[in-house]
């Protein structure tokens, strides 16, 4: 590989608005063969409006919302702009600490809350989940919504639902990443009914849901051990792990920074149409060498 060609292969990249880590990357995204799609903020918008708020056992909508919300206010994740934008006063929160792919704690006027996915509020937290909210749980689950569950003082107060939109050019994408040779895979921390719903509407058969920033990783290293050229695409502090450790790692300009810092390649615009342009790019440069 010349030296010129791969300069040019990047400085064609950054045109295009894909920014490339160094020339050395065009090699790896010439080959990579399987691409691991993180769902929120990569797939999907990642901009999220609430759906539903179901308090349980005497709490009043307002107040869950409100809680919620000072709990959430130290997060970036969309779950969280989501709840803190609903309020317009909110209370002061302090002990913030937030849990990649689980969900966060924080004490808001003297109050242990702790808000996130229902599992982790079972198993790291022993909350029990009151029948009724499971229910609801599991209906709008199914229904496509990303449910999270607010506890304080040892008991759930409620859960609160959103909902995102798939980005208009995801579906193009994957069929074009498909035409590449590329074996498309859906991965998620949320819930297998938001999995499946965006996995059907964009093209996406393999689907994985329900995983933590550790089981992403895992993911990434088990197709590597099949003998797949892995690429991941992710925007999240949740996929810096997997992002880091793929063959490629692709981040969205939109994204955090933490992956931003993981990854070899990073589309500005979070466009995900840039992904198979990035890959024919790398094979025509890498092409023309050869
Ligand atoms: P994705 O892989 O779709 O980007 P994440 O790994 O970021 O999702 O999150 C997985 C799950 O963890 C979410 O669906 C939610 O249940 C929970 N979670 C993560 N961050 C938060 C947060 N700030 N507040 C509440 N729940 C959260
Ligand atoms: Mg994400």
């Amino acid at each position: 590989a010349t030296p010129t060609a791969l300069l040019v292969g990047t400085g064609r990249g950054s045109q295009l608005g894909i920014l490339i880590r160094g020339p050395q990357v065009l090699e790896q995204t010439r080959r990579v063969d399987a691409i691991v799609l993180d769902k929120t903020g990569t797939v999907t918008h990642g901009v999220m409006s609430i759906s539903a708020v179901r308090p349980t056992g005497g709490v009043s909508g307002e107040e869950l919302l409100r809680i919620a919300a000072a709990a959430e206010h130290g997060s970036e994740h969309p779950i969280a702009r989501a709840i803190a934008g609903a309020v317009d006063t909110p209370l002061t929160a302090e002990e913030f600490a937030a849990h990649p792919g689980q969900g966060v704690q924080a004490v808001v006027d003297g109050r242990l809350v702790v808000a996130g996915r229902a599992r982790w509020l079972a198993e790291r937290w022993a909350i029990e989940i009151p029948a009724d909210l499971v229910e609801a749980i599991a209906a709008d689950e199914a229904a496509g919504a990303t449910v999270i569950v607010v506890a304080w003082d040892g008991l759930a107060r409620g859960a609160i639902s959103v909902a995102d939109t798939v980005k208009p050019h995801s579906a193009e994408a994957i069929a074009r990443l498909r035409r590449l040779g590329l074996t498309p895979i859906l991965l998620t921390g949320d819930n297998a009914g938001a999995a499946h719903a965006v996995a059907s509407s964009v093209g996406i058969d393999d689907v994985r849901s329900g995983m933590t920033p550790a089981g992403k990783l895992e993911a990434i290293r088990e197709l590597q051990q099949q003998g797949r050229v892995v690429a991941m695409v992710g925007d999240g502090v949740n996929d810096a792990a997997a992002l880091a450790a793929a063959d490629l790692g692709i981040a969205m300009g939109t994204g955090t920074d933490a992956a931003i810092t993981a990854s070899d390649l990073t589309i500005i615009s979070g466009d995900l149409l840039l992904v198979p342009d990035a890959i024919r790019l790398a094979r025509r440069t890498l092409g023309v060498i050869k």
